[in-house]
Parts: C-alpha cells; structure tokens; sequence
C-alpha cells in the first residue's frame, strides 16, 4: 500500500476484435472488469451497466484502444495502484511451459512466434506494450494458452512429417492452456477421482478437449494452430490437407483466401450457413443449423473417443466454456455418445447446469465447472510478484 491506495493487478485478454480485462486486489478479490468489443469496425466499451462509445476512428488500431482502454482503467480504480500486469499471450512455442517475466529478451522470443499465432499474438504484445508505456516500472507477466500442455509425451506433440521439421518447432502445441489450468486446480473440489483419466471439454466459440492424467495434460485436440480438432464457430476443426491442395490448385484461391475461409468462414458458420454462435443454431429451425449442431456434436464424441484411447479408459469429463457451461442439449448429445463408456446422464441436473451431471451410479461422471482464465492469470501474476 502506498498514499493510502490498495496495490492491485490489472489482466489483459486481448484477442482478435475485443479486449477484456480485470483488475484484482492483492487477496486476488476481482474489483473492476470490462471489454472493449468491435476494434476495427467501431469500438465500444462494455463494463458493469456502461456502454461507450470510445471517442476514437472506428478503424482504430489496438494500441489506440488499449491506450484510451488503460486511461479509463486508472480514471476507475482511483483508490488502486497497479503493481503488475498479467498477460493473455497465445503461443509460447517451445520453450515458455511457465509464466514469465516480461523482459526486451522474451518480447523478441514472442514477436519470433507471432507467424503461428497471427489473429492473437501481436495483439498481445501490444497489451503489453500499452502497458509499458502508461507504468512503465510494473512488472509484467505473460501466461501462455500453450503452456500446460508442455507436459505431453513427445509422441503426442508429433506430427508424421519429415523430421527437419519437428526439430523445427512444427510440433502439436495446443491451446485453452490456461482455461485448462485452471479447471486442473478445480478438479479436486468437485470429482472423486481428480488423477484419475479426465477430458475437459473447452467449448466456446474457439472449442478444444484436453486429456488429463494426474492434472496434467498428456494430449490435445488443437496443433500447430488453433485450426485443428473440434468444430468451431468459424474454425473448421480437423481437415484433410488434401482440401487446402485442392482450394489452391482447383480452385486458385490464395493462401490469405484459404486462411480466412479455414480460420473465420468455417465451423458453425460456414456449415449453418446462418451463425456461428450456437444460440443461433440452436433456436432456428433451419435444417443446415441442424446439420451444424449434429456435425459439432459428432466431432466432440468423436474426439472423445481418440482421448479416451489415448488415456486407457475414462473417469469423467469436465464440460466448461460457453457451450459447455450454459447449453444443457449440447452436453446431452454428447453424453449420449459416451454411453459406451458408461455415461448415464442426470437429465435434471444437467437442465440445471449443475456441478455432477450424471447419476451417482455413472461409471463416468460429467462435471460442468466454469473456467476463469483471467482469475488464473492474476494468481500467477501475484506469484511472480512475490517471489
Ligand atoms: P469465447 O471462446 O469467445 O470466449 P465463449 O466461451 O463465451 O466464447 O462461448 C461462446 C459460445 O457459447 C457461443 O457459441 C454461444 O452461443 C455459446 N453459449 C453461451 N450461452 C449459451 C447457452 N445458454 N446455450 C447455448 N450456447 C450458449
């Protein structure tokens, strides 16, 4: 404490067209959250009951966002003192598999992995950026979306391509790392068996499982990038290569078309033809939304499968995220392709969004556990802070 203000963290999560944030005591007790929505296209400002308008070009860059964003921030927490900064920051490649502290030497490791990252990593940076340059003392923290599955076999990090490039760095990484930690620490609170063989189930608008073992994760459904696995609001989820070969040779489309078809006009989107938010999908009448909803459904069991192979065997499954979380009908279908491996769902508890969703005899059990990723990014962000 000092001139009667309480220390504080502030949280950046800055992604592709929104930046959210939130600041927390040093007892971790959240104070302040919000986002900016619509960068590019004319931002706005969400954060308890306030809309803004942000009194910039609709076509303002991050930095400008983020520099109005970290003004407003300060003008709200008068009675604060922001003594470190904790970071979102997608990729760590190979070697960050822990926090770090932010220095012009990991600044130059993290610009080198922006090519696997481009929708997010340099719109990290620039949070990170912004904030030297408004407390240009605090310390500042990066947590990485790869990290957590830094414990995974080699063999579950390989792709069957020549070996130059694995020795590369052109390795399965994985992503939702920090939703995953902290749905690890969770694990305890809620199942029977927390070591035992878990899947958790990240589904929002980006969707990925991870298998767990004794909390750690030894395999992913996500890759290189985070294209690969499940169906996704715009993502495709698991592709033949072929396909690409075929946009470009067959149908002369250019890389940056086949990136933006793959990376934002795929998924729930691309197959609906309709959204890519699975309310949408879910309230329409459409039989292409149908067909959205069974192909998400059937991926994820799918995935499941290959997870649970890969595990030998399966105690439970965690459902998190925005469809995970709040739809009931997602979670049934997919429950109703585990009953092979011995899933008998609890359909009150589930209609509720309750913590244990199948019944007490079920071999398996289903869990639904909100994840907090910002809330794992201020702990380890206090922890850097006191050590
Ligand atoms: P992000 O990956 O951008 O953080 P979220 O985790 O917030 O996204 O998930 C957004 C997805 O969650 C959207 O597809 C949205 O429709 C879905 N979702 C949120 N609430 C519900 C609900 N009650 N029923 C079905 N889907 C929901």
């Amino acid at each position: 404490m000092s001139n009667g203000k309480k220390d504080a963290f502030l949280v950046l999560n800055a992604g592709s067209s929104s930046i959210k944030y939130a600041v927390y005591g040093t007892d971790l007790t959240q104070h302040l959250h919000g986002q900016v929505d619509r960068i590019g296209i004319g931002p706005a400002y969400h954060g308890g009951k306030k809309q803004i308008d942000l009194p910039v070009e609709p076509n303002a860059t991050h930095a400008e966002v983020l520099d109005w964003l970290l003004n407003h921030i300060e003008g709200l927490s008068h009675e604060l003192r922001i003594v470190g900064a904790g970071h979102r920051v997608v990729h760590g490649g190979r070697e960050f598999a822990a926090p770090a502290r932010v220095t012009d030497d990991v600044i130059a490791k993290l610009e080198q992995l922006a090519p696997l990252a481009p929708a997010h990593q340099p719109h990290n940076l620039a949070g990170i950026r912004a904030v030297a340059r408004r407390w240009p003392d605090i310390l500042q923290v990066a947590c990485f979306d790869t990290a957590f599955h830094r414990t995974q076999p080699r063999i579950a990090q390989l792709f069957a391509i020549p070996r130059e490039f694995s020795d590369d760095g052109v390795l399965r990484y994985g992503f939702h790392g920090l939703s995953y930690h902290y749905i690890a620490t969770q694990l305890p609170h809620h199942l029977d068996k927390p070591n035992g063989r878990v899947i958790v189930a990240h589904l929002g608008n980006g969707a990925s499982m991870c298998a767990m073992q004794n909390m750690q994760s030894v395999a992913t459904t996500m890759g290189y990038t985070a294209l690969d696995g499940l169906v996704m609001g715009r993502r495709c989820g698991e592709l033949d290569p072929g396909v690409i070969f075929h946009m470009l040779r067959d149908r002369g489309m250019s890389v940056a078309d086949i990136e933006t078809t793959l990376g934002s006009k795929s998924g729930l989107l691309g197959v609906s033809g309709l959204s890519s938010d699975m309310r949408d999908l879910l309230a329409s009448d459409s039989p292409q939304a149908a067909e959205a909803v069974d192909l998400f459904a059937y991926q994820a069991i799918k995935k499941i499968g290959a997870l649970a192979a890969t595990l030998g065997g399966l105690d439970a499954i965690v459902f998190t995220g925005g469809i995970g979380e709040n739809s009931a009908a997602v979670r049934s279908r997919i429950l109703q392709g585990c009953v092979w491996l011995g899933a008998e769902i609890d359909n009150s508890a589930n209609a509720a969004n309750q913590s244990r969703i199948t019944c007490a005899g079920s071999q398996l059990a289903a869990h639904v556990i909100p994840t907090d990723e910002e809330g794992i990014i201020a702990g380890e962000t206090r922890r850097l802070a006191t050590t």
